[in-house]
């Protein structure tokens, strides 16, 4: 599939992601197992570009909350930690990206995690009215970082904001810093459950990335390190990206570690 270079305005501040309110950032697409900070990220990178993070998982938990409908039986697969319906997922992302704040692109956490999500949202993305390019961002980080990520994130019930007792604590133990509501262990994220999680990613995830490799950019990025360092990683990859793109007429396969 051919890339639309011509989706692209020159960003026009020299740091990498700064650019200026009108250029096209694209769809961004944070992968890796969960737990590696695709949703921190997702909000960092959001501030920087100004452009919106649609997480699949908290778009889930809040319709599941809000809906009978949709609710119980949800939930009962959301807390085995196995995947909903890609019908579902995919005509509640369809929904959200189509809203204005999307305009000039947006980031997608926990979104595509099957290869038919995959396909379907490439075709999407590329039918003739879109003009996005599509990033795909796999971050990584070593195993035991990971379980102790999980095992110290915290969750906001209301606000979905999430924290990490190792990382990135929240300024009154136990209580969200934006609506002081008391913070939980997701169910999602105990032990056993996890197991099941992180096996479909593996088992999931390789058939994504091969797909991006063709149908999009791609790059990895270490998970290591401080938030803002990660942050870096991934707003000097997209920079890079962005510029090859604009370089070349067919669309190049990029896969490499990008350090700040
Ligand atoms: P997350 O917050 O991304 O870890 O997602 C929490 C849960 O929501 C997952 O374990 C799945 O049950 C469900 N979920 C989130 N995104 C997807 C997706 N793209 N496809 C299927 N299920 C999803």
């Amino acid at each position: 599939m051919k890339p639309r270079t011509n989706a692209f305005e020159r960003p026009s501040a020299k740091t990498p992601g700064n650019p200026d309110s009108k250029s096209n950032i694209g769809v961004i697409l944070l992968l890796g197992p969960p737990g590696v900070g695709k949703g921190t990220q997702a909000i960092s990178l959001s501030k920087v570009w100004g452009i919106p993070c649609i997480s699949t998982g908290e778009l889930l938990r809040s319709n599941v909350a809000k809906s009978m409908h949709l609710g119980r039986e949800i939930r009962e697969i959301m807390n085995r930690g196995e995947l909903v319906p890609d019908s579902l997922i995919n005509e509640m992302v369809a929904s959200r990206i189509g809203e204005p704040d999307t305009a000039r692109g947006y980031i997608l956490d926990g979104f595509p995690r099957t290869l038919d999500q995959a396909i379907w949202l490439t075709e999407r993305v590329t039918a003739p009215l879109v003009v996005h390019p599509i990033f795909a961002v796999r971050i990584h980080v070593g195993q035991s970082q990971l379980l102790r990520r999980i095992t110290g994130r915290r969750h906001c019930p209301r606000c979905q904001a999430t924290f990490n007792i190792y990382e990135n604590r929240p300024r009154n133990e136990g209580f969200c810093d934006r609506d002081a509501t008391a913070l939980i262990h997701r169910p999602d994220d105990e032990e056993e459950i996890l197991k099941t999680r992180l096996r479909l990613h593996d088992a999931l995830t390789e058939p994504v990335i091969e797909h991006f490799k063709t149908h999009g950019l791609f790059v990895e990025v270490s998970g290591d390190g401080p938030i803002e360092w990660i942050t870096q990683r991934i707003l000097g990859a997209h920079e890079l990206l962005t510029t090859a793109l604009r370089a070349r007429e067919s669309h190049p396969v990029i896969n490499e570690e990008h350090e700040p």
